[in-house]
């Protein structure tokens, strides 16, 4: 395949990967959806709309945020044969990577007169950044997310609550992630009108893949001139965390015209069975969630299954449709690992780099740390989709202060 022309060609114009992505939607909900499309394909190209996003990010998000070689971590691995570096995205305004997009949604809702947004947040990280972009934007904002999010990320829960933003509790089926987004579905098919749903991954019904992708795009831009600058040629590998694949789609497309291995990161969780990983692209098959057309985890009846990471924000049935498509081309590979694996490598970049890493990171480290081990690559730069403040509580109360993960073996 021609990956030049890659951005051109894909999504197709009815929003397909191949045959993944698409609309599979009631009629009057793909008015909606033409609505925001011709909007996006217009407003969002237009200099004006460029321009203030670009000085948003600049003064507002602070970005670019900067490439980062962990020397100290990659010493420790393997005698230092493979460098590990990491895009900071940690550092972006409120904590990860999910400002990018939520930011494009909200100036977007504005240049189109929307009074309100809304969206569904499984770590609350989503929530949080649209919350801020609400605020920011002086948009009412309503965050639908499942009960058993809310108890295990209240500091989130208050930051929104302190943005301004209504958070409402989902109590239905597994009160997770993929019940606030029925919820908040439910909601705009009733206010589609004056609402914006913004979709907190690269997932949903066309065109929010393209969209969400597009606004993310600027972690790889940023990082590739970053790395080429820094050392003067590219990383020999690319690696991120998968949940619905945001993050890693923005920094891998970037990278698909060059000679760089790409790998995408899934949870597996405490174990291969069926409800303690989610392992999507590991496990799953083809079918429908959500308005889109991907590869996702089925209970026997054929019904999204129901999913576990250590986690939320890696919690999903599915995948964002070009991410099926990249694995079928034979572009990106995805890889797991598990809840202790993201434990340990959350310990050790915390204690030989002083960066403490959202878990969901971790999963992309700790496959990077595992490859530089193998040390049959010279670089791998690790998109550090989020800080792990948010995480702190859950795993000392788990981990303790993580006396086992200090060695390395
Ligand atoms: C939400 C989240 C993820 C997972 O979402 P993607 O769409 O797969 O990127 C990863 N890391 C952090 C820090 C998150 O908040």
């Amino acid at each position: 395949m021609d990956y030049s022309t890659y951005l051109k060609n894909y999504p197709s114009k009815d929003g397909r990967f191949g045959r993944f992505g698409g609309a599979y939607l009631p009629d009057y909900l793909m008015a909606a959806m033409e609505e925001i499309n011709n909007a996006y394909l217009t407003i969002c190209h237009s200099s004006q709309f460029v321009s203030e996003l670009r000085r948003i990010r600049k003064e507002f998000q602070g970005r670019p945020t900067p490439v980062y070689h962990c020397e100290k971590l990659s010493r420790k691995i393997g005698d230092g044969r493979c460098q590990i570096y990491l895009k900071r995205e940690d550092l972006n305004h409120t904590g990860a990577h999910k400002l990018n997009h939520c930011m494009g949604e909200g100036l977007l809702a504005k240049f189109l007169g929307k009074k309100r947004i809304i969206a569904e947040t499984g770590a609350g990280q989503h929530g949080v950044a649209l919350a801020t972009a609400a605020a920011f934007f002086g948009l009412e904002c309503t965050i639908y997310m499942g009960a058993v999010d809310v108890a295990k990320q209240a500091p989130n829960v208050a930051r929104m609550k302190i943005l301004g933003t209504n958070v409402v509790s989902v109590e239905d089926g597994q009160k997770t992630l993929k019940e606030a987004v029925d919820a908040a579905f439910a909601d705009y098919v009733e206010n589609y009108k004056e609402t914006i749903y913004c979709i907190g991954s690269v997932v949903g019904p066309h065109p929010f893949p393209m969209m969400v992708r597009d606004f993310q795009m600027v972690v790889g831009e940023e990082a590739r001139e970053q790395f080429q600058e820094m050392m003067g040629f590219l990383p020999d590998v690319v690696t991120a965390c998968v949940g619905g694949g945001s993050n890693s789609i923005g920094l891998f497309v970037p990278f698909l015209n060059d000679p760089v291995e790409i790998v995408g990161v899934e949870p597996m969780g405490r174990g291969e069975k069926l409800g303690d990983n989610a392992a999507s692209m590991t496990y799953g098959e083809e079918g429908v969630m959500h308005g889109f057309n991907s590869i996702m985890l089925k209970d026997e009846n054929g019904e999204p299954a129901p999913v576990y990471s250590i986690a939320s924000g890696l919690d999903y049935q599915s995948v964002g449709p070009e991410h099926a498509f990249l694995r079928e081309v034979g572009r990106v590979k995805y890889d797991v690992a598990s809840d202790r694996d993201a434990v340990d490598a959350f310990f050790k970049l915390s204690r030989y780099e002083g960066i403490i890493p959202a878990l969901e990171s971790s999963h992309a480290l700790a496959y990077a740390m595992r490859r530089a081990k193998v040390g049959d690559v010279g670089s791998i730069l690790v998109n550090l989709s989020g800080r792990g403040d948010k995480d702190v509580d859950y795993v000392i109360e788990k981990y303790g202060y993580g006396e086992e993960f200090k060695d390395f073996d």
